[in-house]
């Protein structure tokens, strides 16, 4: 576990995080994002990301379920599956081609739809570390 003391820090770790998964798995992997609400898993995500390229803003899918990036450093495919209340919602946004194909897929909530989801390759667990408001507790697990 790491400690993360702000924002930044969070950012930047989702930026390895995306490096890392260039390095090892060559850009395709199935990355479970775990936390509470406001625990940080947007901000992660944007941290990978813009890493890879991006210079808008990211903001979670939550009404839309995934909203695929096209970068210069590879295809990040953001999922946010708070909202989701149907299986069948994942197959209209095309799930099967996505996690056969190439690219980063990131869930936020796939604990929504473990069900219908693969094992993933990494989790990243995120938490609001109890001393400091700002700072997060940071788990990431190769599985
Ligand atoms: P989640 O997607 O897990 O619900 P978000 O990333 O959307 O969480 O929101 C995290 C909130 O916490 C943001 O308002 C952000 O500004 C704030 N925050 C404060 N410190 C941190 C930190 N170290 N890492 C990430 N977010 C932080
Ligand atoms: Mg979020």
């Amino acid at each position: 576990m790491k400690v993360l003391q702000d924002e930044t820090a969070t950012v930047a770790a989702g930026a390895a995080l995306g490096q890392a998964l260039i390095e090892r798995y060559d850009g395709s992997a199935l990355v479970f994002l775990l936390g509470n609400l406001g625990a940080g898993k947007t901000t992660f995500a944007r941290g990978l990301i813009q890493g890879f390229g991006h210079s808008g803003a990211v903001k979670s899918p939550t009404y839309t379920l995934l909203e695929p990036y096209e970068l210069e450093q590879g295809v990040v495919y953001h999922f946010d599956l708070y909202r989701i209340s149907d299986p069948q919602e994942l197959e209209f946004v095309g799930i099967d081609e996505i996690i056969d194909g190439s690219g980063i897929k990131l869930f936020e909530w796939p604990e929504r739809a473990t069900d219908w989801l693969p094992d993933p390759d990494v989790t990243v667990e995120l938490e609001v570390n109890e001393y400091a408001p700002n700072a997060r507790n940071l788990t990431i697990v190769y599985r």
